[in-house]
């Protein structure tokens, strides 16, 4: 069997220096233990020095100010969709009826706003509805404020919209960013942010780890109803060792920060990334709309490249032979969302230049292969 190239969503591509460190400790960790981080308890001194380390190396490449705790949770980043409003309303200043500001620019957005709207009343700012092509963040959004926050999601991984940078709140009204498909693939400003949070399977290792990074002021204040292990204070109280922890998926997560700060941080992944999707969105745009991309430019994705063949909706029967060779050709991952259809290329911190290249070639082979 040949190799094979991954471009699926998530849980993703793991990059190969990771995966090879975690084959030659998975008997024995570190080489001293005698036995596996998936055998050792999460209360041991081994596993206590993993999870400091992973914290410690996820401020330094992710530049966390120092007056936000990392805290390691469970329940993917649709945990968290409940965790905002729970620990955050009492911070709306509509005190009977808490409120809370949400932009919507694709499913995931509009997932949260949904969930949000069990516990107090969602406002959307923006929604930009189906297709999701787009989010204007100038001075269009009727902010409320008495919002407790203004939610957003900085990359839609199913719609390929991503911001080009956080937008704009009101004074004192904290940003809640969902980082799950972009985290630190490029530079974040934490600046007027008051949770960033993300689950770790596409961009920082396996699934089962979410992380939230919490402003100090923000914990504390949550409804009296909230799960322990949805709650910032208690899980900050205890370390987030509240209870067993995804203990190898942690574990997973240091090694990819670890290999992160070997390549150069988030600056060389920046410019990688910035590479890698101007090529493929060159490849798409240089195609006289045999591949077509709808997203307005600005909000273009770096992560998830969404595209149609054969016209701008696509054509099935093309999109379902282009699948095919791909999959022959080792190229796996590639099939849209079930909601919008097509194709999705996701190209996370660990997919290779080399990688995106053999795709475009592809690409260009299928199309020339249609023109006659
Ligand atoms: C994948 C994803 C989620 C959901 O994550 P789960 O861990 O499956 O709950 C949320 N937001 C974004 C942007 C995602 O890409």
């Amino acid at each position: 069997m040949g190799k094979t190239f991954n471009f699926g969503a998530g849980p993703a591509k793991i990059p190969e220096a990771v995966m090879e460190k975690a084959q030659k400790e998975f008997l024995n960790y570190n080489g001293t233990t005698g036995i596996s981080v998936l055998e050792m308890s999460h209360r041991s001194s081994d596993f206590g020095n993993i999870v400091s380390s992973t914290k410690k190396l996820l401020r330094d490449e992710m530049q966390i100010p120092g007056n936000y705790e990392i805290l390691l949770l469970h329940g993917g980043g649709t945990g968290q969709f409940a965790g905002i409003p729970l620990n955050l309303r009492a911070f709306s200043k509509n005190s009977e009826s808490p409120t809370a500001d949400y932009a919507v620019t694709g499913s995931w957005s509009n997932g949260a706003a949904k969930e949000a709207e069990k516990y107090l009343t969602v406002k959307k700012v923006f929604d930009a509805k189906a297709p999701f092509l787009g989010a204007p963040i100038g001075n269009t959004w009727k902010r409320d404020p008495d919002a407790a926050y203004l939610y957003y999601c900085s990359n839609e991984t199913i719609h390929g919209v991503e911001f080009p940078h956080a937008p704009e709140t009101l004074p004192d009204i904290p940003l809640v960013a969902d980082v799950s498909s972009n985290v630190l693939s490029r530079n974040f400003d934490f600046t007027n942010h008051g949770v960033v949070f993300c689950g770790t399977q596409k961009n920082l290792g396996a699934a089962g780890l979410t992380i939230a990074i919490v402003r100090e002021d923000l914990i504390g204040k949550h409804h009296p109803f909230t799960p322990a292990i949805l709650s910032y204070d208690e899980m900050h109280k205890n370390n987030s060792l509240f209870n067993t922890p995804s203990t190898y998926s942690i574990y997973l997560t240091h090694l990819v920060l670890e290999w992160i700060r070997d390549i150069g941080g988030v600056k060389k992944l920046e410019e990688l990334n910035a590479q890698k999707s101007q090529l493929l969105y060159e490849t798409i745009d240089n195609s006289g709309n045999f591949f077509v991309n709808n997203v307005q430019k600005d909000f273009r994705s770096r992560m998830n490249i969404p595209f149609h063949v054969g016209s701008v909706e696509g054509k099935p029967e093309l999109e379902a032979e282009f699948l095919k060779k791909a999959t022959a050709a080792g190229m796996i991952g590639l099939k849209g969302h079930r909601s919008v259809g097509g194709i999705r290329a996701s190209i996370y911190n660990s997919v290779t230049m080399e990688e995106t290249q053999k795709l475009v070639d592809f690409m260009k082979f299928f199309q020339s292969s249609h023109s006659d």
